[in-house]
């Protein structure tokens, strides 16, 4: 976290939950004088009863009297207590509402603070390589292998631009309602098959194994559902060591479909697999961070895989690495 976003969660905090312990005492305070001015007056009102009856003559009346007055007190004591916890209550609520929209609040200025970091980064990046490689192309007489080399890291670098940029404009498209999912049957394992071919030409020297269950149908959107199979392979091969295997599967029962796509890498830590999900949310700070993205990738594999009535899920993978899988319903 930001050392400035921190400062001002310690300040909220300091203020918070002082103004809170003064409302309370406050309150304390104010049942105390009640309850103060409840004794006073009842000693005052049995001292006048007293006056009026002789408690020797007539002690029968003078008790009735007495004890009337002490009835009068519990009540009002019950009254004050009841209206105390109610407000107490109420304080407590609020207090724990205000808290969380506050400390959400914040959380998300600095998860967007740290999109604006990676974003600057991921969009200057690959237009500066491919511009250098054209450059290159331009002014000087390659020979065909170099040539080749360079036109493909230039096309990779916008494939790369092209996939941040469907990114960005479909999270804002599922979220504002605009993007409207279309249903059709469509071949799964063709799809599937797409993405990891299409991941082997870009990525040649990386180990990619698949195993596709052909003729899996699928009832959904298919850009959508390409964008997802390409966050997670992109992910796999972003976060995993260039000889580590990556794994596709795609496999389907009477009841679900599942998609599963495994690394050899560093892995996911238990306290961050639910978190890595979340918008914007990176593991790390954006400052000790090495690899390139967003935050966005998990995020919309989420929202897809619920779009399509599915849920995506993240475990271990035997021995290093992690394991996504995406169970749909059929
Ligand atoms: P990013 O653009 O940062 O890749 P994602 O939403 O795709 O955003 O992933 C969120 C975070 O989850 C990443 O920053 C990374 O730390 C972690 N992560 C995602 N996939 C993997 C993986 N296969 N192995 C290890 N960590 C991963």
């Amino acid at each position: 976290m930001q050392t400035s976003i921190k400062k001002k969660l310690v300040v909220v905090t300091i203020v918070y939950w002082f103004l809170l312990a003064y409302m309370i005492a406050a309150l304390v305070w104010w049942f105390i004088l009640l309850e103060k001015q409840n004794y006073n007056m009842t000693n005052l009102r049995i001292l006048q009863v007293s006056g009026r009856i002789d408690s020797t003559s007539y002690p029968i009346e003078y008790n009735k009297a007495v004890a009337a007055i002490i009835k009068e007190k519990k009540r009002h004591t019950t009254t004050y207590l009841s209206e105390g916890i109610t407000f107490l209550a109420l304080i407590l609520v609020g207090a724990v509402f205000v808290y969380r929209a506050v400390r959400q609040q914040i959380k998300l200025q600095q998860q967007q603070q740290n999109f604006m970091m990676a974003i600057t980064h991921e969009l200057k990046t690959p237009i500066a390589v491919a511009r250098l490689n054209l450059e290159t192309l331009l002014k000087h007489q390659l020979d065909e292998t170099k040539r080749q080399k360079l036109i493909q890291m230039t096309l990779q670098e916008t494939t790369r631009l092209n996939n941040l940029a469907s990114n960005i404009l479909v999270s804002s498209q599922l979220e504002g309602g605009k993007y409207r999912i279309t249903r059709e049957e469509l071949n799964f394992s063709d799809l599937v098959r797409n993405c990891t071919d299409d991941f082997r030409h870009r990525f040649p020297e990386r180990i990619l194994r698949s195993g596709i269950e052909p003729e899996v149908d699928i009832e959904g959107d298919p850009l959508l559902l390409e964008i997802m199979v390409n966050n997670l392979l992109e992910n796999a091969i972003k976060y995993s060591p260039k000889d580590g295997m990556i794994e596709c599967r795609l496999s389907a029962t009477n009841h679900d479909i599942i998609l599963s796509v495994s690394d050899q890498g560093n892995g996911i830590p238990d306290k961050e697999k639910r978190k890595i999900f979340e918008k914007f949310y990176r593991i790390g700070s954006e400052q000790t961070r090495t690899t390139q993205g967003t935050g966005l990738g998990l995020y919309l594999c989420k929202k897809i895989a619920e779009d399509h009535d599915g849920e995506i899920e993240v475990t271990d993978n035997n021995p290093v690495g992690c394991n996504f899988t995406v169970r749909f319903n059929r």
